[in-house]
């Protein structure tokens, strides 16, 4: 009897251990999809984008190395890129046609469909944190303009005035957008999956230069520029955001998995093919369950990199 309940013990440990420890964790990443070259690139900033994206990465993976949740790494590597003036999220994010920063952010939770959105923010210093304080301390998903940063605020996030997030750099898009419809992405992203199996996705912006004011694009919408779903993936999007709201891109790589038992793979290939058919540009990166990443685009070149257990960190941001 005694042996039998040693047993039976015994098992249960096992059954829990599998149920809470997986073999594979870790994260993807993207800095936006755009014309990116390596003949337009001088040593210098190829440079500054490697250390930059390496320093994402490794702040992500440690985290999820030390038991962290998936929401966790994935705020915590967004935000690194959003103080960046590098990147076209939080510092360093594009101006609207009125000479403003508006920006969008959207986080989502695989594992209980949870979902937290930002748009058109002027005063979160990181627009990520705003997500996911939406999802976590509100019953809404997303919130817009004025209503968000006062909600930011109150929640005791860092605030900042509107020209914190201008640089030098994204002025001169503005005005050479403002001659010609120039295109300028660099919007962040982030999928991981935690020890437990569970995935997380998202995705902050300053948009497209020139945009409208009060123009809100794919990024902080859910199934559009971000999703997550432990049943099938996570996925963040870059590129002509109305492309990606009128196609659901994000949502749709995980229909094709659910419905049509697409690897993540073939998925993201499928809706940046259809992006392409529909004359859009863009990226996206999306991860599955079992750590298999696709990180396709159209564009010529996109900021990307992932880090699993067991592998190499790896940075790309040309086409291969
Ligand atoms: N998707 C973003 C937007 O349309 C921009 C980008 O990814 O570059 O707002």
């Amino acid at each position: 009897m005694k042996k039998q309940i040693i047993m039976i013990f015994f098992l249960f440990l096992v059954a829990c251990n599998n149920q809470t420890d997986q073999t594979v964790f870790g994260l993807v990443i993207h800095g936006g999809a755009g014309t990116i070259t390596k003949e337009n690139m001088t040593p210098e900033k190829e440079t500054a984008y490697i250390n930059k994206l390496t320093e994402a990465l490794k702040k992500g993976y440690n985290i999820l190395d030390k038991g962290g949740s998936s929401l966790d790494a994935v705020e915590a590597t967004i935000k690194i890129m959003e103080d960046s003036p590098l990147f076209n999220a939080g510092k360093g994010a594009v101006f609207t046609g009125a000479g403003t920063n508006e920006l969008d952010a959207s986080i989502m939770d695989g594992n209980t469909l949870q979902a937290g959105a930002v748009a058109g923010v002027k005063t979160v210093k990181n627009p990520i944190s705003a997500a996911r304080k939406v999802m976590e301390e509100t019953w809404h998903v997303l919130l817009a303009g004025t209503g968000a940063d006062a909600f930011a605020k109150e929640q005791g996030l860092d605030i900042v005035p509107n020209v914190y997030f201008q640089t030098e750099e994204r002025f001169k898009s503005l005005m050479k957008a403002k001659e010609k419809e120039a295109e300028k992405h660099g919007t962040v992203g982030c999928v991981a999956l935690d020890k437990k199996g569970n995935l997380a996705a998202g995705t902050s912006t300053g948009g497209l230069t020139n945009k409208m004011w009060g123009r809100v694009g794919d990024s902080p919408i859910i199934g559009a520029g971000t999703y997550a779903n432990n049943e099938t993936c996570g996925v963040s999007g870059t590129g002509q955001g109305e492309y990606y709201i009128r196609g659901s891109v994000a949502y749709d790589i995980a229909a094709q998995m659910e419905y049509q038992q697409k690897t993540v793979q073939e998925a993201a290939q499928s809706v940046i093919d259809k992006l392409t058919n529909r004359g859009g540009t863009g990226g996206v990166i999306a991860m599955d369950r079992k750590g298999n990443i696709a990180t396709p685009f159209n564009t010529k070149g996109m900021y990307r990199g992932y880090y699993l257990n067991g592998g190499e960190l790896t940075i790309l941001m040309y086409k291969e």
